[in-house]
């Protein structure tokens, strides 16, 4: 059955239990009418998703509500931002509400566990894309920036890295993936809380989004610093362990393919202790993986000093 564009809106989109106070005017007009507290400043991502780019062609529809607000979501966490309100542009090939249906529920589970308002949107017919921007708060001056790190730093990230490429990589061959792994890349949790706490702790915070080594590598640019790296030392899931044998290849899925969204951040060395009291809270738990230096570039090194070579490089839309 097809709905028309109006009555999707309305059964699918303008139905969602969270209810923000902030919000003066959400779906149903020509624009929003929102209130960004006093003293705060305004963070605002977007991340646009095509089907067989940024999610294998054929994944669930509840996947993809959540991946499209779980990725921004972490841009959020990236800055140590709270997540307020999204709004959502979607093209379907059709008006196919059993899609709709699956996307909301995806969308909307997630919202709800971060307390996000979706406040508008446009929805079009054409190939299947779906733009969401996310708007959230940060107290002046306290978003946390890529170029804030200092030589002497210490690199950390949260949870495992490589997971989610691992699980591409058996999709795309067609091999069975397991479905701890699965979720990984289809449904990443985004670092919200973990993100807020790095507040006044960390200097520098990039989500991973590209693969370690690249998006590492913005934070060295945007710093203008190098960096040195223990490859030994990256967090590798047991699942990582089960399907990928070589302990070299499994490195490289850690440094360098995408859709971990883990957050990897920056903490001067007199800030580590209190980082560890905070993080001690934190589920996905962290490791310090290396240390910020003066000399630009990125050295990867083994446990015992001597250099790793990388094959493979970070996730690039436009690259051959
Ligand atoms: P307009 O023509 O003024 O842009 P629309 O008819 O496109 O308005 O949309 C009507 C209302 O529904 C607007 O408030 C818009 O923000 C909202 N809306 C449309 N599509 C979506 C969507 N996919 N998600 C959330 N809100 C949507
Ligand atoms: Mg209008």
């Amino acid at each position: 059955m097809s709905l028309t564009e109006f009555q999707l809106i309305n059964k699918y989109f303008a139905r969602q239990r969270i209810r923000r106070g902030d919000v003066v005017l959400g779906i149903g007009d020509d624009a929003a009418l929102l209130r960004v507290p006093p003293g705060m400043e305004l963070a605002v991502a977007i991340d646009a998703m095509v089907e067989g780019h940024h999610f294998p062609q054929g994944t669930d529809p509840f996947s993809i509500g959540h991946k499209v607000l779980a990725v921004n979501l972490s841009d959020m966490a990236a800055m140590g931002a709270e997540p307020a309100w999204a709004t959502l542009a979607i093209a379907l090939p059709n008006a196919e509400e059993s899609f709709v249906a699956g996307f909301t529920e995806g969308l909307f589970s997630l919202a709800h566990r971060f307390g996000v308002e979706l406040v508008g949107g446009d929805t079009v017919r054409g190939p299947l894309m779906v733009v969401l921007q996310m708007h959230g708060f940060v107290q002046a001056g306290k978003g946390i920036k890529r170029s804030g790190a200092f030589p002497g730093d210490a690199i950390y990230v949260t949870g495992t890295l490589g997971d989610a490429g691992a699980a591409l990589q058996q999709i795309l061959k067609h091999e069975t993936c397991s479905d701890v792994l699965r979720q990984r890349l289809d449904r990443p949790e985004p670092r919200v809380q973990e993100g807020i706490g790095l507040r006044g702790i960390a200097s520098a915070a990039i989500d991973i989004s590209d693969g370690l080594v690249a998006d590492l590598g913005h934070i060295l640019d945007a710093s203008g610093v190098g960096a040195t790296l223990d490859v030994d030392a990256l967090p590798l899931s047991s699942h990582l362990h089960e399907v990928v044998i070589d302990p070299v290849k499994r490195m490289e899925y850690a440094l360098a393919s995408g859709d971990d969204y883990e957050l990897c951040f920056c903490v001067s060395p007199h800030r580590e202790s209190t980082l560890r009291a905070v993080a001690h809270e934190w589920q996905c738990g962290i490791t310090r993986i290396g240390t910020i230096d003066s000399e630009a570039g990125l050295r990867l090194k083994r446990h015992d000093g001597s250099p790793f070579k990388l094959q493979a490089h970070g996730f690039d839309h436009f690259a051959e």
